[in-house]
């Protein structure tokens, strides 16, 4: 999804995934060359033992066509000191007989191997029941209780710690869980103005003293668990470095996750106007993806730029949980039609009726009508375009439904059918192509 905009790198290896109500995070190490000792190897390395150090469940892939392999034994070896539970999957397993396959990879000696083929998806389905069989479906969460859960997400170095230490040293820490393992999230919670937050650590903090620094290396684990947790993410990028692709990494991820956010360009403190400007108009146009968003340059070192930067996410938090009431969304789609008509599709007339509001954070907005299946993206982002201005959705993705209803005038069996009565579609993201 996010390999087609333009700005985000195209190898993505992470994502989630949901199976019925259970929720997952998924880690692709790469390549994992455990004996690599220096350049792109051993840093494939790093992030590969990372990720096993960080995950609650390690799926070992082998290749059932070639057999067990001395790298295969190799990584076994480190796998089997995990304490964590090691499923062996025995991959392109298609076609094959499934005793026969995984016969080797007994050897391994981390249990049953389980024959897949991930190409036909056979297999999958059943090894990820049992992988997440131990883990209970999430309760439904109350997410609205007015305090406004904010992640601080960015690469090394961009100054994540230094701004929550400017925003946590001049404000009242109230309450500061310590994780009872290294892989909890730690919340903090805080008040700001008259309101209250709670930050959740992305950076992997500690507290030093009177501040708090970073333990780890970047987490990628840690960072998508805290957007997934919050309400809003200020997404931190350094205005004195190009945008990375670690910075494209996680601004799509929270792209993907639906979350509202604001952009934080910190260290915009000793530098001239010319460059400033220079730099505005580069990362503007660099991250056009994300410009629903509010963006805000700032110095965490010198604690400028804080206020308007938690007014945008507490306008964020509004937008991302806003309540729209279906006469007001219907009377603003139909304005905007009698304004700008859809255009027609070949033989079919896209007619729209009615919208209402199918869900929040982010919000959805499900269009009811006619022939919707043939709705233009271009005509999707003009409305897209006016609801956000209408009701100020500043700073939350917005989602738009198309569903086509039942038409009672459709012509009756034997005359020509110009609507597909009954036919869904999927939401559209407000990502622009
Ligand atoms: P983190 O890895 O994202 O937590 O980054 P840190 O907060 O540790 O900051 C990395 C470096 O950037 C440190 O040397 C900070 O002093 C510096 N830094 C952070 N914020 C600013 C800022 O607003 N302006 C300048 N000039 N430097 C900053």
């Amino acid at each position: 999804i996010v390999a087609d905009i333009p700005g985000l790198t195209r190898d993505r290896h992470y994502g989630h995934g949901k199976l019925g109500k259970k929720p997952f995070l998924v880690v692709d190490t790469g390549g994992f060359e455990p004996k690599a000792k220096d350049g792109i190897m051993h840093e494939m390395k790093r992030q590969a033992e990372q990720a096993i150090a960080e995950a609650d469940i390690i799926v070992f892939v082998v290749d059932g066509r070639t057999g067990i392999t001395a790298q295969d034994k190799d990584i076994a070896n480190k796998l089997r000191k995990v304490d964590r539970p090691v499923y062996v999957a025995v991959n392109k397993a298609e076609g094959l007989n499934a005793g026969v396959v995984t016969a080797d990879f007994h050897e391994l000696g981390l249990g049953e191997p389980h024959s897949i083929s991930a190409a036909h998806g056979e297999g999958v389905r059943s090894l990820l029941d049992l992988v997440l069989e131990p883990f209970p479906e999430p309760e439904e969460e109350v997410r609205d209780d007015g305090i406004v859960k904010v992640a601080i997400a960015g690469r090394p170095n961009v100054g994540k710690s230094t701004l929550i230490n400017a925003l946590l040293g001049e404000e009242r820490v109230i309450a500061f869980d310590m994780p009872g393992t290294t892989r909890d999230a730690i919340h903090i919670d805080f008040e700001r103005g008259e309101k209250k937050y709670t930050l959740i650590d992305t950076a992997g903090l500690r507290r030093k003293g009177k501040v708090f620094e970073t333990i780890e290396k970047f987490s990628v684990i840690k960072t998508l668990q805290s957007i997934e947790d919050a309400n809003v993410v200020i997404l931190v990028l350094d205005a004195q470095q190009d945008i990375s692709d670690q910075d494209a990494h996680i601004a799509g991820f929270v792209l993907e996750s639906g979350r509202a956010l604001v952009v934080a360009v910190n260290k915009w403190d000793g530098m001239d106007a010319y460059k400033r400007q220079q730099i505005k108009e580069f990362l503007e146009h660099k991250l056009k993806f994300l410009d629903f968003a509010r963006f805000h340059y700032i110095s965490a070192l010198k604690g400028q730029g804080l206020d308007t930067l938690f007014r945008s996410v507490d306008g964020a938090y509004a937008a991302a949980m806003a309540k729209l009431a279906t006469p007001k969304l219907t009377r603003v789609l139909l304005d905007a039609v009698a304004k700008q008509a859809p255009p027609r599709h070949g033989a079919f007339r896209p007619k729209m009726r009615y919208a209402h509001q199918g869900g929040m954070n982010p919000p959805l907005i499900v269009i009811h009508g006619n022939a919707l299946d043939h709705v233009s993206e271009s005509y999707t982002r003009f409305l897209e375009h006016t609801f956000r201005e209408v009701f100020k959705l500043q700073g939350t993705p917005l989602r738009i439904q198309f569903k086509t209803s039942e038409n009672p005038y459709a012509p009756k069996v034997g005359e020509r059918k110009i609507d597909k009565p009954g036919s869904k579609r999927g939401p559209k993201s407000s990502r622009p192509k």
